[in-house]
């Protein structure tokens, strides 16, 4: 949905991607190769629903082969058009490579308002496509692996298995065809909260560093920072959560669908995820500011020191750029912030924490997913009782040694294996700690990058080029 009509989604991305492409000397032809999408897949299906039949337009772009399985989410939206699926597709190709995660991007779109439908015949849709995309061979374990986005979760993602298999049930990998799949069907423990986690130890990495910080007058460490989420969907409502529970960190707004709240003294927003969920409304929550409907994008211009975007591409754009008075923007929507408006908040002095690094936890956990998938086994099946043995004989020879006895609560900490959702979250702290300071560094050495995304692009595009003259293909 372009709120920016002077630039469109799909620009801004490839303006970027010029951006930063200065930075690096690769020829014009790789260049080319790296910026462009591999293949577009368009098709326009029928689907029955009640008497009638209705035409159903969707998409899935690959937009990198220069490693395969191809990546990316398939979103339900009314919005979904070509070019904002190639914009994804593209974004997706730079996070994998950002994050060091081993494919090319893709994305899918389904022109569809999800909240139109019964279950249903959402069920027979999402069937549908799967058949369109088994028929084109645009997916499968090695070929293209989708996985949820903007409308689509869970459920939707286990139809798909479960179609996929129907046509493929004697492939042994079937189960990796598709990622974000409930536990139960295959599935990896994290992966749900895994983008706001992610985007939780991005912002907190960003804002341990002291000398960043002092550049924004702000103290070191996300313990006490005011920050305002736009969107609680799954994304934004696990970044609230972890990081109020986690970092310490005081939610003192969130936009929403409905209207927007606002209070500058925080609120706790497991208090106000109740609240919703019984009054169908955040508006109306006790002791906060209630913004309506028709003004609920104005939540992302009051004061505070962290705004998150975590809803659509385009919501802050040259006609609100000036307003937003946060000093940090932690993008994790893909694309919130268009090409001309974020121009305007460099200028302004702001600390960008850009998309394709920030949202990137949600593949990194789909990657582990598929992994468990390949390797038919959970992460920790082997170790945990070994590693548990081991520790607590650890812990008994100090308690001999040193002559006191370590509390159960204490043993309980150090002599215990890891299951498999430590495992993933702590691949995920990894992940997104040491992603922060590659591209952190990538600005530091070329004092010439001007802002984070830019250095994210050229670190991405670097590693893609690597893999293209790993193949030869170019000189
Ligand atoms: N849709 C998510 C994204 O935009 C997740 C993609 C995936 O896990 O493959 O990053």
């Amino acid at each position: 949905m372009s709120q920016d009509r002077i630039v469109s989604f799909y620009e801004s991305v490839t303006n970027f991607f010029n951006k930063a492409a200065q930075f690096t000397s690769h020829p014009e032809g790789l260049l080319k190769q790296i910026q462009v999408c591999n293949a577009v897949y368009r098709t326009l299906f029928p689907v029955k629903i009640g008497d009638e039949v209705r035409v159903i337009e969707a998409y899935r772009v690959q937009h990198s082969h220069h490693r395969t399985p191809t990546k990316g989410g398939i979103r339900y939206s009314i919005n979904v058009t070509q070019e904002e699926v190639m914009a994804l597709a593209t974004l997706m190709s730079y996070k994998c490579a950002i994050v060091d995660v081993p494919f090319g991007g893709a994305k899918g779109g389904v022109k569809i308002n999800p909240w139109d439908y019964t279950p249903d015949v959402l069920e027979r849709i999402t069937r549908r496509y799967t058949t369109e995309l088994i028929a084109r061979n645009f997916i499968g374990p090695s070929v293209d692996v989708p996985a949820p986005d903007y409308g689509t979760g869970e459920r939707e993602m286990a139809w798909i298995y479960d179609t996929y298999r129907t046509f493929k049930g004697a492939d042994i990998d079937a189960a990796g065809v598709v990622t974000g799949k409930p536990v139960n069907q295959h599935g990896i423990r994290g992966r749900k909260e895994a983008t706001g986690r992610g985007v939780y130890y991005g912002a907190r990495e960003a804002c341990n560093i002291p000398e960043d910080m002092k550049k924004l007058g702000l103290s070191t460490g996300l313990k006490n920072k005011r920050m305002i989420v736009q969107g609680l969907g799954n994304v934004g409502s696990y970044t609230a959560m972890i990081s109020q529970d986690e970092g310490g960190a005081i939610i003192v707004g969130i936009g929403e669908f409905e209207g927007a709240i606002y209070n500058p003294d925080g609120f706790n927003i497991h208090e106000v995820m109740k609240f919703r969920q019984e009054n169908g409304s955040i508006l109306g929550f006790p002791g906060a500011q209630s913004i309506p409907k028709e003004k609920r994008e104005s939540i992302l211009e009051y004061d505070c020191d962290i705004l998150v975007p975590a809803a659509l591409e385009e919501v802050i754009n040259y006609k609100n750029a000036a307003r937003i008075k946060a000093k940090i923007i932690a993008e994790a929507a893909n694309g919130p912030i268009t090409s001309r408006a974020e121009e305007i908040l460099l200028d302004a002095g702001k600390l960008i924490i850009p998309d394709v690094y920030l949202n990137a936890g949600g593949v990194t956990v789909s990657y582990f997913e598929w992994l468990k998938n390949l390797s038919h086994m959970r992460f920790g099946r082997l170790e945990k009782r070994f590693d548990q043995q081991r520790l607590e004989k650890l812990v008994q020879m100090v308690e001999r040694e040193v002559g006191r006895l370590v509390s159960d609560e204490e043993k309980a900490m150090i002599a215990r294996g890891a299951d498999e959702i430590d495992l993933v979250r702590s691949g995920l702290e990894e992940t997104m700690i040491n992603a922060y300071h590659q591209i952190r560094k990538e600005k530091e050495d070329n004092p010439k990058i001007p802002d984070l995304r830019t250095a994210a692009f050229v670190n991405a595009i670097n590693k893609i080029s690597n893999d293209y003259m790993a193949m030869g293909i170019f000189p």
